[in-house]
């Protein structure tokens, strides 16, 4: 029962300012009320008892009424080969998400889930393989950042959204998330220092459209064709790749923002010559980027990566006709930095 009630408790760092402002009017506070809560917010203060100029009222009030949703280290695994570090997070709930650290030449890079779990069923990924639990809240997103800065005593300077889940399926908290996570006080990454990935779901990419956001869209393709990707990617069924590229074109026609195209190669499956050519009709006259990944092997899965040669073969074809590639740098190859492996190797290990 208590925990019933816990699980009414609203989350409450996914206000923004103006709701902030909005929810002192609906309790008969002054407005000013609800700035102060969020400054407080801001500066990383989350207990409404040390909330020192409210008055003892609306701290009750904001105790009865709200929770944090924070995330607990759960798990860490450290490379050994380069500074890559990968947590496995544990929500209030029990439920897990994992996330990546990766250091650059120009600061600290983190990958962050945004849902526990995913429910497009793509083959070659593990969290797909794992079903869908539940949306993560903006809360939570930021909090898997906040952990890793205290963690390592580092500033975080840009994220990408290629942990677990689908970041256009939870688009309203991913939406608050990235407008939290780049506004002033907190933790502060602009939108340009933020990637959203994207199985090609038609309707989100036009619904962030129409936000005119200066974040990075990167769409997962993996595959030149309607047939192959239809095969690998379920989504393609509901909207196959015209529809996909027109939305593509579109989304750039408004937003100036370049894409991103992720492509990973599996051997024998999306690697061949011919693959490329497809792929390099497909994507020419758009301005683009193609980020070839060697696809990382999933435990279960019959799918294997792709050899180095015919990835440098490939990214050759491709660039040859105009295309604008580059391979992913892999990181953290010995912790299996890949998201989605760990939780899955965490969830079965428990089932034995
Ligand atoms: N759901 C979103 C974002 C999370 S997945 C999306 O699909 O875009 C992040 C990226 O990892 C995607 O490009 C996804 O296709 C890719 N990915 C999933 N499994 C992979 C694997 N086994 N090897 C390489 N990339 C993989
Ligand atoms: Fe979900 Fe992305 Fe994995 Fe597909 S690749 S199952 S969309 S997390």
């Amino acid at each position: 029962m208590a925990l019933q009630m816990e699980n009414l408790k609203r989350d409450m760092r996914s206000l923004t300012a103006e709701e902030w402002k909005a929810f002192a009017e609906s309790r008969g506070w002054p407005a000013f009320r609800g700035a102060q809560i969020r400054q407080w917010l801001e500066k990383g203060v989350l207990d409404s008892d040390k909330m020192t100029n409210l008055p003892q009222s609306i701290r009750e009030e904001l105790r009865k009424t709200f929770d944090v949703f924070g995330v607990n280290i759960e798990k860490k695994l450290v490379s050994q080969v380069d500074n890559t570090v990968k947590y496995l997070y544990a929500l209030r709930d029990g439920e897990t998400v994992e996330s990546v650290l990766m250091q650059y030449r120009h600061g600290w890079s983190q990958c962050l889930s945004t849902q526990v779990g995913c429910k497009m069923g793509c083959v070659f990924c593990a969290t797909g393989m794992g079903g869908f639990v539940r949306n993560l809240t903006a809360s939570e997103m930021l909090a898997q950042v906040e952990a890793a800065q205290e963690d390592n005593g580092i500033r975080v300077s840009s994220v990408v959204l290629m942990g677990m889940g689908e970041p256009l399926e939870n688009f309203d908290e991913v939406l608050r998330f990235v407008t939290e996570l780049a506004s002033p006080g907190g933790v502060q990454i602009g939108m340009r220092h933020i990637s959203l990935s994207t199985c090609g779901l038609v309707d989100g990419i036009y619904r962030l459209m129409e936000h005119n956001l200066q974040l990075t869209l990167s769409v997962s393709l993996h595959a030149p064709n309607d047939e192959l990707r239809s095969r690998l990617m379920p989504v393609n069924r509901r909207w196959p790749l015209p529809e996909l590229m027109k939305a593509c074109r579109e989304y750039f026609r408004v937003t100036g923002r370049r894409i991103s195209y992720e492509y990973a190669m599996i051997d024998g499956v999306n690697d061949t010559d011919a693959c490329a050519d497809q792929l390099a009709a497909l994507l020419s006259g758009t301005v683009s980027h193609v980020n070839l990944i060697p696809a990382n092997h999933v435990a279960g899965s019959p799918l294997q990566r792709s050899s180095a040669r015919r990835l440098r073969e490939f990214q050759n074809r491709l660039a040859k006709q105009g295309i604008n590639v580059t391979v992913r740098r892999t990181l953290g190859a010995d912790i299996n930095a890949s998201c989605g492996q760990l939780r899955r190797k965490e969830q079965q290990g428990k089932m034995v």
